[in-house]
Parts: C-alpha cells; structure tokens; sequence
C-alpha cells in the first residue's frame, strides 16, 4: 500500500515539475524528485523482494507446518488406525497405511528439496544497489538483517534436515517396525484365515448348535477352550502392538521434539517479522519525512507557481492592455503606413533617378558655385578697389580736415586755482573765459583785460575726458601712419604734467592716448595687424638720456639712417612693444623709477627738462599687404618760465639758457613749418632734432598751452597765451604768416644768441598783440619787438 501511495506521489511530484517550466529552485526539485523516485522505486524492489522472500518464508513455513500437521494427523490417523486396528484384532490395513506414510514421507521430502532449490535460488539472485541515496544505509542494513534471517533460515533448515534425518531414521525403524508388524499381520493374517475358517466353521458348529439350545452353550464353552491357541496368538499380537504403541509414543515424543523446535523457529520467525516490522516503520517513518518535505517542497514550489502566476497573470494583463492599445494604434497606422509605403515607393523610385538626377544637380550647381565664385572674385576685387579708393578719401579727408583745422593746433588749458597758490590778492582769480565762444580767453594783467583767441580754451572746470576728446582725432590719425606730436606749454606748475600724465585715478593724454590706440587696433584687428611700442626719454641741458635703458645717464645721438632714406633714429633708444593699458604702466612706472634713482629732486628736475613719449604705431593690412608706421610725439615741456628775472647764477643758468634755446628752436621750426619755408631749423635743438619727422611733411602738431588762473602769474600767462596766439595768428593767413614768421623767427633768432651770453630779465607783461611791452632790463625779453607780433621762448 506504502509503495503504491509513494509511486502515486512521486508521479505527482513529477508530473508537478514538467508542468511547472518555471526556471530558479524547479531543476534542484526536480533532480531531487528524480533521486527520490529513484529510490523509491529501489525500496520498491527491496519490499517487493522481502515480500517475495517473506512469503516464499511464510509458504515454506506453512508448507513445513502443513507437512508437520499432515505427519501429526497421519500419525494420529495410525495412531487411530493401531488403536482401530487394536480395536478390531485385525492388522490387514497396516501395511497399506505404511506404504501411504512412506509415500507421504517420500512426497515431503521432495516438497524439502524443492523448498531449498527455491532458497538457494533466492540466495543466489544479487542484491541491487543503491547507490547516492540517503536510505542505502537502512537497505544495506536490511539486507544485512536479510541474510542473517536467511542464515537463520538456513540454520533452521539444517535443523530442519536434521529433523528430517531423524524423521527418516524414525521412518527406518517404522519400515522395521511395519516390516515386522507386516510379518507379524502376515502371520495374524494367516491367523485369522486360520481363526476365520475356524470362526466360520465355529459359526457353522454354533448355527448348527443354535438349532440346538443347550449345547451351544456348550459348544461355545469349547469353542473357547478351543481357542486358547488364538488367545495366545492375540496376545503375542497385542504385545507386538504393545510395542508398536510404544514406538508411536516415541515418534509421537519427537514429533513433539519437533513441534518445540518448530515453535521456536515461529518464535524467531515473530521476533524477525517483530523486527522487520519495526524497520518498516522506521522505513514508514522517514518515508513519511521525506513525503513531508517533498509535500513542503512542493507547497513552495506551488506557492511559487502560484505567485509567479499571479504576476505572470498582471504583466499578462499589462501586456495585453498595451496589446490593445497597439492593435488601435496599429489600427490608426495602418493608413499611415498604407501613405508611408506608397510615399517610399514613390521615393524609392526617385532614388533610382537621384545619381542621374544628382548629377546633373552637381553639374548645375558647380558651374553656379563657379560662377559665384568668380562674381564674388570680381565683387571682392571691386570692393577692394573701394576699399582702398575709400581709405585714400578718407585720409585725404582726414588730411583736408586737418589742413583746415590746422596741421598746427594750439589749445589753451587753465588750470584750477590750488592751495599751492596761496591767499590773498595774489591769489585771486585772473583768467575768465567768454560764454559763447569757447576759443576767448580773457587775462586781467595788472588791472587791464587782454583778450587771446586761440583754436580751444578749456576753462579749470574742463575734465581730462574733455581735453583728450580734442587730441582724439589725431592719435586716430596715428594709426593711419601719420606723424603726431602733442607738446604741454607752459611755466611750472601751469599743470603741464597733470595734462599729460595726470593721476592714477584720472589719466592724462599719455594713457588715454594709448588706450584709445589699443581699443581702434582691436576693432582693426580682422583687417590689420598692428605693433606698438613706446619709448621714453628725456632732454635735459641739450642732452638726450634713455629712459627706459639700463644706463639712464648714457647720452644718446641721433644719427641719421644709414639705409638713406634721410629719416633719424637714435642708436640705444629703447623700445618696449606693448599689448596693454598694464604694460604701459608698467613702463611707466619703470622710466619713473629710473628718474627717482636719477635725481634727487624730481619735480624740480622734470620741470627743467622735455619728457618725450614716443608710441610708434606700425600696422599690416592683412588684405593688400599695405604698411603703415605713425609716430605719436607726446612731450611734456620743460617750464616755460623766466628764470632770468630771478637772477639765477650756474647750473640754474645753464638749465635756463638750453630750456630757452630749446623752445625757441621749437618755436622757429613751427614757425617755418607754418610758413612752409624751405629750410626748417630742426637741429637747433635736441627736441627739435629729434622730432624732426613727426614735425614735417603731412605730421599734425598739437600745442597745450597750460595757464596758471592766478594773480600772481599773470606775466607769466601773459607771454604763454601771447607765444600761443601768435602761432595760431601765423597760420590764419599766408601772406601774414610768411611776413610774420620771418620777422618772429629772425627776431628770436637774432635775440637769442646775445641772451644766451647775457640773460636779461624777461618783460613782466603784454597787454595785447601789437600794443607796448613792459619789459625788464636784461630780460631777452626786453629786446623783443614792441608791437608784440613776435614773441621770444621766455627764458
Ligand atoms: P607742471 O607740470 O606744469 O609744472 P603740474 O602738472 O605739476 O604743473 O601741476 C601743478 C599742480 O596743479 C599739481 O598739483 C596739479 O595737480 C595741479 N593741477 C594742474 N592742472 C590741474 C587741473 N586741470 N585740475 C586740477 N589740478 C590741476
Ligand atoms: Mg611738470
């Protein structure tokens, strides 16, 4: 029943598995189901086996009991029999139940032979192994129990054959026995034909008597005594059945014997089935363990099916949600794809038609492209005609403008009354300025107005902005490769730094200058290629010092170019290129420096000598190959002052006569520049010398005049406005202007040369152009022409 319920679980398990197809713990389960199966199947056999042998034991026990109860009830039967026999005196069916029991005994010992055939055969069948299983152990062990059963067994059939040797002797001495009783019933046999034909005779004799009452009674009574003979007889043969009965009794004593060793095999047969028994149920008991964790095994399995079934069954409806929505979206694009299919059949032959198609395009399309390209040539050409057509309009332009503003310029700049001025009437005001006309400037020298028009007059109130937008439109020019200079007029302390240098918070020309330049490169910078560098030096009693060199003190020449083109350079001049508003300041700071190491009293210094800036700006046009080099001059002039009037002896002398000779030179040379003379004075002087090509030719010149507003340099502003309003008259009118120039520049000249000998103090003041002078005894000054169209460089 156990192997039944198993097979139908493992069946089950089985069928389980390949049903579930789910991957993860299914392969284990089902290896283990397989290994299970397995051996159930191998207990199976084994039970099948012990069965077999179990019942092949019972039947042969039976079979053994059988022929045990069949010897018992044939030996009650004789026994019945040897008593029936005894009962009836007669012994002729004794040696029929001997050769019934010889035949019996002759039929059990085959059915023994046949039984130990039938164990040998079992014994000699192999046990099947079983191998990689958990109940190996149990079987062997059952099968070690298995052949003690079968030793015992074996040992209970050799007991068994013993018994049976024992049956067979016992069966020898019964066969003497019967053999004897066989003799011993021959005899009786004879006997009793003997006594029966005496008993029939007797009969006859008693019938015969009986007719006859009285002697029957008699005849019996010799009939007895006539049977004495058969008494004995009968005797004899009850001695022998005596001794029959206690051969029975002895075969009926080992039939016992017997019965006990058969009672004892049952007994072991019981405490090996009692064993057995108790093996099944251990084999029960882990079969049922196994069953319970196959059942477990299965419920998680199951539970695992279930669960993935349920998502199975939730991603199913998801699925076939998104399935619907396809279909209707499928639905929907049918048409769609219907149009596509037919737009592709469509492109499908265009692009079969596209290489000749695309060709032919190519073709066209190069010959536009060429053609396009030549237009583009030809427009490119044309516009580069215009161009450069335009660049020469506007420098030409530019050059009208500047011929008509002036090539010399000259702007006058007051500065702000300062605390340096002092207090007091001498401090007060002096200059005031006319509010329609920005180029009148009126100065009140010693109670008289005078009136000076120049090209601009910017008022104390007139920022740096102011004052650069003015100069704008020549530092631009520089960068067209023209020649600039812009020159600071004045006596010390007029602001002639402060215009061109000015603060670090609120830069002068110099910086603006410059970073104009920068930005106007930048915004060329597609077109052309620009370098700019500076230089800076100083002129100090007539001597040229570098700046920006190691050996400030070196005195440098200008020497003219050996490659002659008649243009100047000065050998050792350093020149920084600069890309930056940084690295101006910083060879700013540098040429600071130097002066600071230079002297020990700057300001007094820098207000004795011309401070020269020299930007060159030197451009490529990245389209024509055109170059251009512009020269911006920016000088800050020593202090125009009259230092003669003080008395001044020495070295303070000598500063004074070369700044004298210095801005005298400087004005002749503007002089004959402006009168457009033949020979223009140039080496007169360092400055002069060395500005030489950015004073001549198409070059621009701008002069700011600075003004000190106060009282007490009235004088002083006096001759400054006068030197700049004479160079501004000069260049209104030719005619003048030849007539005036000549009879400045060879006044100056003449009054120059006897002054430089003998300083004479300088003429306090001019009331205007063309009215008397107040001059000082000894002034240069002094020998100036009265109507003042002429005016000396103040010494
Ligand atoms: P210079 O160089 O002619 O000797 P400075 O430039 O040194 O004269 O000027 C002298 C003083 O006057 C300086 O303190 C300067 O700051 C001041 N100054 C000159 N011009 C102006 C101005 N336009 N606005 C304000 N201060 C000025
Ligand atoms: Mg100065």
């Amino acid at each position: 029943m156990n192997v039944e319920n198993t097979g139908g679980r493992l069946f089950g398990i089985g069928r389980c598995s390949s049903l579930s197809g789910s991957p993860g713990p299914d392969p284990v389960v089902h290896r283990t189901v397989e290994a299970m199966s397995q051996l159930q199947e191998e207990l199976v056999v084994l039970r099948e086996r012990l069965a077999l042998h179990d019942t092949d034991r019972q039947a042969t026990t039976t079979q053994l009991q059988n022929q045990v109860e069949n010897l018992k009830e044939k030996l009650i039967s004789q026994a019945q029999e040897v008593s029936r026999l005894r009962s009836e005196l007669g012994g002729t069916d004794v040696e029929k139940h001997r050769d019934r029991l010889m035949v019996e005994n002759e039929q059990l010992r085959q059915e023994l032979r046949r039984c130990e055939v039938q164990l040998q055969e079992l014994r000699a069948q192999p046990a099947v192994p079983c191998e990689g299983c958990e109940h190996s152990q149990e079987s062997s062990q059952l099968r070690d129990k298995l052949s003690q059963l079968q030793l015992e067994v074996a040992e209970n059939r050799g007991m068994l054959s013993e018994l049976n040797l024992e049956v067979q002797q016992k069966t020898d001495r019964l066969a003497e026995v019967e053999l004897r009783l066989k003799d011993c019933l021959a005899e009786k046999a004879q006997e009793e034909e003997r006594l029966s034909r005496r008993l029939r005779d007797s009969h006859e004799t008693i019938a015969s008597l009986r007719a006859q009452s009285p002697p029957v009674k008699y005849v019996i009574k010799t009939v007895e005594v006539e049977s004495s003979k058969t008494k004995q007889a009968l005797s004899e043969s009850q001695t022998r059945n005596q001794h029959l009965q206690e051969q029975v009794a002895m075969q009926r004593q080992v039939l016992k014997e017997m019965e006990q060793q058969l009672q004892s095999s049952h007994q072991q047969t019981a405490q090996l089935r009692a064993q057995i028994a108790m093996y099944e149920a251990e084999l029960e008991r882990a079969h049922g363990q196994m069953l319970e964790e196959m059942q477990s095994l299965e419920e998680d399995k199951n539970r695992a099916i279930e669960e993935a079934f349920a998502r199975a069954q939730v991603e199913m409806k998801a699925v076939h949600e998104n399935l619907a929505g396809v279909r209707t979206n499928l639905l929907t694009l049918q048409p769609a794809l219907r149009t596509l299919t037919n737009d592709y059949n469509g492109l499908k032959r265009q692009v079969r038609g596209f290489p000749l198609l695309l060709q032919e395009a190519l073709r066209s399309v190069k010959a536009e492209i060429g053609q396009a390209i030549e237009e583009v040539n030809t427009n490119n050409q044309e516009l580069l005609r215009k161009y450069r057509r335009e660049l020469q309009l506007r420098k030409k332009c530019h050059n009208e403008l500047v011929r008509l503003k002036g090539n010399i310029r000259v702007i006058a700049r007051v500065r702000p009354v300062t605390k340096e001025d002092g207090e007091g009437p001498e401090a007060s005001n002096a200059v005031t300025f006319d509010p329609d006309d920005d180029s009148i400037i009126h100065l009140l020298h010693k109670g008289k107005p005078v009136s000076f028009e120049l090209d601009k007059v910017f008022s104390p109130w007139a920022s740096q902005q102011d004052v650069f937008q003015e100069v704008q439109a020549l530092i631009t020019s520089c960068i067209d490769g023209f020649n600039v200079c812009i020159f600071a007029y004045g006596q010390t302390g007029a602001g002639k730094t402060y215009t061109m240098e000015g603060t670090p918070d609120n830069p002068g020309i110099n910086q603006r200058a410059l970073q104009l330049l920068f930005s106007e490169v930048q915004e060329k910078a597609c077109d052309w290629q620009y370098n700019i560098t500076v230089s800076a030096a100083e002129i100090y009693n007539e001597v040229l010092r570098d700046l920006l060199g190691k050996e400030p003190q070196e005195k440098l020449e200008i020497r003219l170019c050996p490659d002659g083109s008649g243009q100047l350079y000065v050998p050792g001049l350093t020149e920084f290129q600069v890309q930056s508003v940084d690295d101006i300041n910083k060879v700013f700071e540098f040429g600071y420096n130097n002066r600071t190491t230079e002297f020990t009293n700057l300001n007094e210094h820098s207000s004795r000598s011309h401070a020269l800036l020299i930007v060159t700006v030197r451009g490529v046009d990245c389209s024509t190959g055109l170059r251009t080099t512009g020269k911006l001059n920016l000088v800050d002039l020593a202090g125009s002052e009259r230092v003669g009037k003080s008395g001044a002896e020495g070295n303070r002398l000598r500063e004074a006569q070369h700044i004298n000779r210095s801005l005298s030179a400087l004005g002749d040379v503007i002089a004959a520049l402006r009168s457009r003379q033949g020979h223009v004075p140039f080496r007169n002087s360092k400055l002069t010398y060395l500005l030489q090509d950015s004073l001549s030719g198409d070059s621009k010149t701008l002069m700011v005049v600075q003004v000190s507003p106060v009282e007490k340099n009235t004088s002083e502003t006096l001759y400054s406005l006068k030197f700049a309003e004479r160079v501004r008259s000069v260049e209104l009118g030719p005619g003048s202007r030849r007539t005036e120039l000549g009879s400045w520049s060879s006044q100056e000249h003449l009054e120059w040369e006897p002054a430089c000998q003998t300083p004479q103090p300088a003429p306090r003041a001019h009331s205007a152009p063309g009215s008397g002078t107040n001059s000082r005894p000894g002034s240069i000054r002094r020998k100036l022409q009265p109507s003042g169209k002429l005016r000396p460089v103040p010494v």
